[in-house]
Parts: C-alpha cells; sequence; structure tokens
C-alpha cells in the first residue's frame, strides 16, 4: 500500500520523513488530527526491523494520541515520533538536536515529549533546538516524572467504576489484584491502601513486590496467579494484551482498570467478551490519561495542583463513558472512542462555522 493510501485510511493529516546522515538520524514524525488543537505525543526509540514497521506505528501510535487527548477534554490533537535505532547504543546529543530543528521547522504543529526509548535527559537535548518539547526536568519548569498523576489518575478511574458497578465508589474492603507495581502502580498501591482497600500484587521484580508488601501490607502472588485472584478489581499496571482467551476464562472479577496501555489483546473481540461477561472495564487510553494530562499542563506553564485536579477529572469522564455504553449497549472501548470522535466532530464543525463567517466578513471580500 502506498503511503497516502495508509495516511488516507486512518486520516492522518501529515507524515513527515526526517533525514540527517551525518548524525545517524532517521525519524518519521505522524500528525494524525489537530482539529482540538497542536498534535502532543512523544518521541518513541526503537531497532525497528524495517523502515515500513516504523511507518506503521507512527501512524498507529499518533492516532491514538489523537482519541486519548480528545476523551481527556485536552485542547490538544494527535500526534507521534518514531526515531529508528537502538537507544542502547545510537543516542547522542547531535542526535537529539538534528531531531529538535525537524520538529521546530513544523512551526508548534506538532509537540514532542519522551516515550519507550527516549527519556526526560533527550528530551533536553531536543529542547536545544525547539521549545515544541513537554515531559523535560522540574528544575526546567517542567513536570517531571508523570507516573504520581498517571496513578491519581487510575485510582480515579477505579472509583468510578465502582460508583457504577456497586452504585458507591468506596474502595474500604474492596480487594484489588494489582499487575505491575513499578512506577505507577507503586504510587496506585499507596492510594489504594489509604482508601483502605486490601491488595494482591505481582511484579517480575521481587525488590519492587517487597516494598509494597512491606509498606501496604499487600499479599504477594506469582506472575500468572493474579489472573485468578480473589478480587473484585484488577488493575493491569505492566504489559499490554493480557485481556485474552487465555486469561478471561480465570477472571474473577467484576472490574478491570488499570493504566497499563493496550490491555485488551484484540479490541474488538476482547471488548465484547467482557461486556457479554458483565466485566466493567475501563478503557485503558482514557483512565491512564494522567501523564497526557500531566505534560499537557507545561504547554500553558506547569502547575502541578491543576494538573492533580485534571486527573481526578477522569472520574467524570469515565462514568460518561461507561453510561454511552450502556445506552448505546456496546463494550466500553468503543463508547469512549465516541466520545472522542463526537468531541472533534463538533470542534470541527464550529471552526467550520467560524471559517465561513470570517471568509464572508466584509474585510476579507
Ligand atoms: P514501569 O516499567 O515502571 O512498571 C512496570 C512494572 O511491571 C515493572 O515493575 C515490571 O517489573 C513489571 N512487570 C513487567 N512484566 C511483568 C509481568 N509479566 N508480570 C508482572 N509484572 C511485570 O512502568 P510504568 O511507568 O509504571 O507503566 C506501567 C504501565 O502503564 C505501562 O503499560 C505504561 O505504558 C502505562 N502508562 C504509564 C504512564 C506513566 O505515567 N508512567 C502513563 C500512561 C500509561
Amino acid at each position: 500500500m502506498g503511503i497516502f493510501d495508509l495516511m488516507n485510511r486512518r486520516e492522518h493529516e501529515q507524515v513527515v520523513f526526517c533525514s540527517d546522515p551525518a548524525v545517524g538520524l532517521k525519524a518519521i514524525i505522524a500528525i494524525h488530527n489537530t482539529t482540538l488543537g497542536p498534535a502532543l505525543g512523544g518521541t518513541r526509540m526503537w531497532a525497528y526491523d524495517s523502515e515500513e514497521e516504523a511507518l506503521q506505528d507512527v501512524l498507529r501510535l499518533s492516532r491514538g494520541m489523537t482519541y486519548k487527548a480528545a476523551a481527556a477534554g485536552l485542547n490538544l490533537g494527535g500526534g507521534k515520533a518514531v526515531i529508528i535505532g537502538d537507544p542502547k547504543t545510537m543516542k547522542t546529543e547531535t542526535l537529539f538536536r538534528s531531531f529538535g530543528r525537524f520538529v521546530e521547522g513544523l512551526g508548534g504543529r506538532y509537540i514532542t515529549a519522551e516515550d519507550v526509548g527516549t527519556s526526560v535527559k533527550d528530551m533536553e537535548w531536543v529542547r536545544y533546538e525547539t521549545n515544541y518539547v513537554t515531559g523535560i526536568d522540574e528544575a526546567l519548569g517542567g513536570g517531571g516524572d508523570p507516573s504520581p498523576v498517571t496513578a491519581l489518575g487510575t485510582f480515579y478511574g477505579i472509583k468510578a467504576a465502582a460508583k457504577k458497578r456497586w452504585g458507591n465508589e468506596n474502595l474500604a474492603g474492596k480487594t484489588v489484584a494489582i499487575q505491575g507495581v513499578g512506577h505507577v502502580g507503586y504510587y496506585l498501591a499507596k492510594d489504594l491502601h489509604e482508601a483502605g482497600a486490601n491488595l494482591i500484587v505481582t511484579d517480575i521484580d521481587e525488590n519492587r513486590v517487597k516494598r509494597v508488601v512491606d509498606e501496604f501490607s499487600a499479599k504477594a502472588v506469582g506472575k500468572d496467579e493474579i489472573y485468578e485472584a480473589d478480587a473484585e478489581i484488577f488493575a493491569p499496571c505492566a504489559l499490554g494484551g493480557i485481556i485474552n482467551n487465555d486469561t478471561i476464562p480465570k477472571f474473577k472479577f467484576e472490574i478491570i482498570a488499570g493504566a497499563a496501555n493496550n490491555q485488551l489483546k484484540n479490541e474488538e473481540v476482547h471488548g465484547e467478551v467482557l461486556r457479554k461477561q458483565d466485566i466493567l472495564y475501563a478503557p485503558d487510553y482514557v483512565i491512564n490519561a494522567g501523564g497526557l494530562i500531566n505534560v499537557a499542563n507545561e504547554i500553558e506553564g506547569y502547575h502541578r495542583e491543576r494538573a492533580l485536579t485534571q486527573a481526578k477529572g477522569i472520574y467524570d469522564i469515565l462514568l460518561k463513558v461507561f453510561d454511552i455504553a450502556e445506552e448505546q449497549g456496546t463494550p466500553t472501548y468503543q463508547a469512549s472512542n465516541h466520545l472522542a470522535e463526537q468531541r472533534i466532530k463538533k470542534v470541527g464543525h464550529l471552526k467550520e462555522i467560524y471559517t465561513r463567517q470570517w471568509q464572508q466578513h466584509p474585510c476579507v471580500q
């Protein structure tokens, strides 16, 4: 399939190929949709097997960012960048500065941030060349580690799911199974423990497990036992694809609400299976939007309290998603897509009206 066909298939606005052989830079920036605002999305550095694979990835990820920003109520569009190369061996100041110049060349249509394979330090190099970068260190006016904000948004998302499921958001006495107690999982465990929930946890890193067992009286289980844990709520905070044909039959959970990306192995298939089994699923990109909210706040001048308040707003957004799903009889992931699409459509329509009115204004005729 040709590049324009690929772009048209998912309605991408712009794809930019960036090449600077002198510094070894091969990058692709994809801008999916800027109806709501500039396209924001991180820069992933990965040793892709082919350029085709890198292109497919950046097109998929940038579209996902459009939905995530729209559902979170942010005035941002969706974009993403990929740098083709091994992040362990190929990172240099000149490579990231060169990439920064390409970002600057887009004049603010695309704003970058760190992602898989890139770090806050890399973004500081990018920042030498452009201001269109977020996710930078607190010392430079950035928001620092987004994980506590993501965890807080996830915690409020779990409360919203409890409210929908049991008519009461109180988590005291409920049991939550957390898969992965890393950056987000640790802070989520803390919030849940303080709310009086019982915790069952797993992680492949024993030290991380020990920390939450010691600090929050969590019960540790093996990495495959987590799927059959005796818990009302499952919070995946490690890997994607963990809701699948092998794991679903083991679930005793009534709610699945966690921060991990791409939890449904196959959206259409497993989203529908969860619906039919009456397991309430909080769509991942909605409940884990705290990280995006955190970096989006940097654009207007970072303010921690504002970011935390906005992350708590995930509660209301999820209640809306659950209601749409109920009204339309659809899986919740479809309901969140619907919410995002409707917002983009309405704002796009407003823009069309303004443009038309402006074109008819006497001073431009
Ligand atoms: P992290 O790497 O700090 O934590 C992930 C944890 O999962 C690690 O402790 C790791 O050892 C553990 N893990 C890996 N494989 C496992 C397995 N098979 N079973 C159990 N545990 C396993 O990452 P994080 O920043 O906490 O992010 C967690 C998830 O949330 C990821 O999917 C990430 O994409 C998503 N997310 C994170 C943020 C953020 O702000 N950090 C924002 C949005 C989404």
